[in-house]
């Protein structure tokens, strides 16, 4: 099967039959500007409305022997399977392309199902064999390519035309395409947008700088450059607490246009693993006792990159500008002289408690939110919290980043100010990430509680009268996959998106695996892996053992022989899936099996 796109644009096509399935031959040829003629003895009544409006022409008759040669593109759709066959070999000897609905054998080709976006087509086939299943395919994907695709493609075949009338060399029309389609394009969630007309004309003006073939006086380069310079540009981008799907669209759309990243230890969990080879990835995280880089080295990085002309994000945990430093690297960038933007991220203040059931808000008993750094805030030397002031605040969440060393202290001093030491309270450790954990407790003991616990940072404690909610609002912990890391191969989206809904953080590794795979998989415990094909056992079997791996991690095998590899290469606790792989078997067997 030789899959074509014909233009029946005023061609003469037949259709044989008046029935619902000739309707909607006819319907699809007419859309595609086809001359049309329908013969059938009876027509059903949108047929003859539409002869009635012109758009196509009826013979009430039989169909005559011989007829159907004058066609460019037959179909037969009557109940008379003689007919149908006559229609057919009619067609089929004058070398006619035939089709004769819902019978295969008389078909000299088949009619794809197809997803329709503006003049974007998907189509699926299965060469004849399974339409019902092609059928469902079709449904599924009506539903994942959104209607933004119609604008999108469109957007696409006028930045061509932009394109070509720059006359630039064949590579640079590519490095162009490929920032067009990367800058629109989540190749994740299949979303699109249409760029706005500042960034097409940004990248238009620049298509040299792309390539990083800057020279000067290269004439075509200064003409097309509009007088701009080759800066490089910095987005602040928050990336969220942890789950990696809370980076926000805008930020992942940076990322996946990036140069360079210049990311936190908190922010790689969120770092797309599809970034390819060529960019560059600068890690600057703090992590308690080891040697932190320290904040001048990190600015100096930055303006260092865009100088360079790079594109730079720069990766921080939560939201740029909660308690990360996205300020003062702004200040820097401003006084450099370096463009940068701000894309907010969601704190972890705000994140962390939602995911252990906490609203911040609650209408009646919480109507204020404090964000505060506990460990600034407890330093004589810096600007103070008034604990007195929050202590009498009873409808109030108090929310303490930084929080776990001191915690006791800030109890204290609420509970001297007058704060009720009943007032709950939590910690909420490495919150939206499957290492969560959290400790509800009250003002007065929760700092016991914690130290128990053993709680580490990154940790934030909670205050307030909505912490009650905690237990009967845990919608997390309660998914079946809650707490499961799972290395899953990102060309099983479905699969990806399964686990996902069913509470795992799914790293997808791009096959060959790329370097920021490499820090997404070590940035919290992996806690297993799923497999599709024995090259796929090859290419983790060579990353199993590296940092982020548990010992002995289990895998999830579909099919025999996937599953043969693994043992084959020494793998323990392998679970064999059917090939023909129904997610919900899948979230089932690896909720049953132990971490
Ligand atoms: N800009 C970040 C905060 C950086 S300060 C944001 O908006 O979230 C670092 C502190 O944030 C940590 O010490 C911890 O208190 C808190 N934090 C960051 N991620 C966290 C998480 N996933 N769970 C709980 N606390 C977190």
């Amino acid at each position: 099967m030789y899959p074509v796109m014909l233009d029946v644009g005023d061609r003469p096509c037949l259709v044989v039959g008046g029935g619902g399935v000739a309707l909607r031959k006819a319907q699809g040829l007419v859309e595609e500007g086809a001359r049309v003629t329908v013969v059938a003895p009876d027509v059903v009544a949108p047929l003859a409305t539409m002869a009635e409006e012109g758009r196509l022409q009826i013979e009430r008759r039989r169909y005559e022997a011989g007829e159907a040669i004058s066609y460019a593109l037959v179909f037969a759709a009557t109940d008379d399977r003689d007919i149908n066959a006559r229609v057919f070999s009619d067609a089929d000897t004058a070398g006619v392309w035939a089709n004769v609905a819902d019978d295969p054998q008389l078909c000299s080709f088949h009619l794809p199902g197809r997803v329709r976006r503006g003049p974007l087509q998907i189509a699926i086939a299965s060469a004849g064999e399974a339409p019902f299943a092609v059928r469902r395919l079709r449904q599924l994907f009506e539903r994942f390519i959104g209607t933004e695709w119609a604008e999108w493609i469109a957007a696409a075949s006028r930045f061509r035309d932009q394109v070509y009338e720059l006359g630039v060399e064949p590579a640079e029309q590519e490095a162009l395409f490929d920032r067009f389609f990367r800058s629109t394009v989540d190749p994740d969630g299949w979303r699109a947008r249409v760029p706005t007309a500042a960034e097409e004309a940004e990248w238009l003006a620049a298509p040299v700088d792309h390539l990083d073939h800057r020279s000067g006086d290269d004439p075509k380069t200064a003409a097309c450059s509009n007088g701009k310079s080759n800066r490089g540009f910095v987005s602040l981008v928050g990336a969220g607490p942890g789950c990696p799907g809370l980076l926000t669209t805008r930020g992942w759309q940076r990322l996946s246009d990036a140069d360079a990243v210049v990311y936190d230890r908190l922010a790689a969990p969120a770092l797309p693993c599809s970034l390819g080879p060529e960019v560059e990835l600068h890690p600057v995280g703090k992590q308690a006792g080891i040697h932190p880089i320290p904040q001048e080295e990190i600015n100096a990085l930055l303006v260092r990159l865009a100088r360079r002309g790079l594109r730079v994000v720069r990766l921080k945990g939560g939201d740029p500008y909660v308690f990360g430093r996205g300020g003062e690297e702004a200040e820097v960038l401003d006084a450099e002289g370096v463009a940068f933007e701000v894309i907010p991220g969601v704190t972890s203040g705000v994140a962390a408690l939602a995911w252990a059931g906490i609203p911040v808000t609650h209408r009646r008993e919480a109507v204020r939110l404090t964000l505060l750094t506990a460990h600034e805030a407890v330093k004589s030397d810096g600007p103070q919290v008034r604990w007195d002031l929050l202590a009498q605040d009873k409808h109030a969440t108090i929310v303490g980043y930084m929080g776990v060393t001191a915690l006791p202290e800030v109890a204290r001093k609420l509970v001297d100010a007058g704060m009720d030491p009943a007032t709950p309270a939590a910690m909420v450790e490495q919150g939206t990430t499957t290492a969560q954990r959290k400790v509800i407790s009250t003002l007065a003991e929760l700092p016991a509680a914690v130290s128990k616990a053993g709680l580490q940072p990154p940790a934030l404690f909670a205050i307030g009268p909505t912490i009650r909610h905690s237990a009967n609002l845990d919608w997390f912990s309660r998914l079946p996959l809650a707490g499961r890391r799972l290395v899953v191969p990102d060309a099983a989206e479905v699969v990806v998106r399964r686990l996902e809904a069913a509470g795992a953080d799914v790293v997808p590794v791009p096959f060959p695996v790329t370097p920021a795979a490499r820090v997404v998989m070590a940035a919290l415990p992996i806690t297993g892996c799923v497999v599709t094909s024995k090259a796929e056992v090859d290419w983790v079997h060579d990353e199993r053992g590296g940092p982020g791996w548990a010992e002995d991690a289990p895998s999830w095998c579909v099919g025999e022989e996937t599953a043969a590899r693994a043992r084959q290469r020494g793998w323990r606790r392998v679970h064999e899936l059917s090939a023909g792989l129904d997610c919900s078997d899948l979230v089932a067997g690896i909720a049953k099996s132990p971490r």
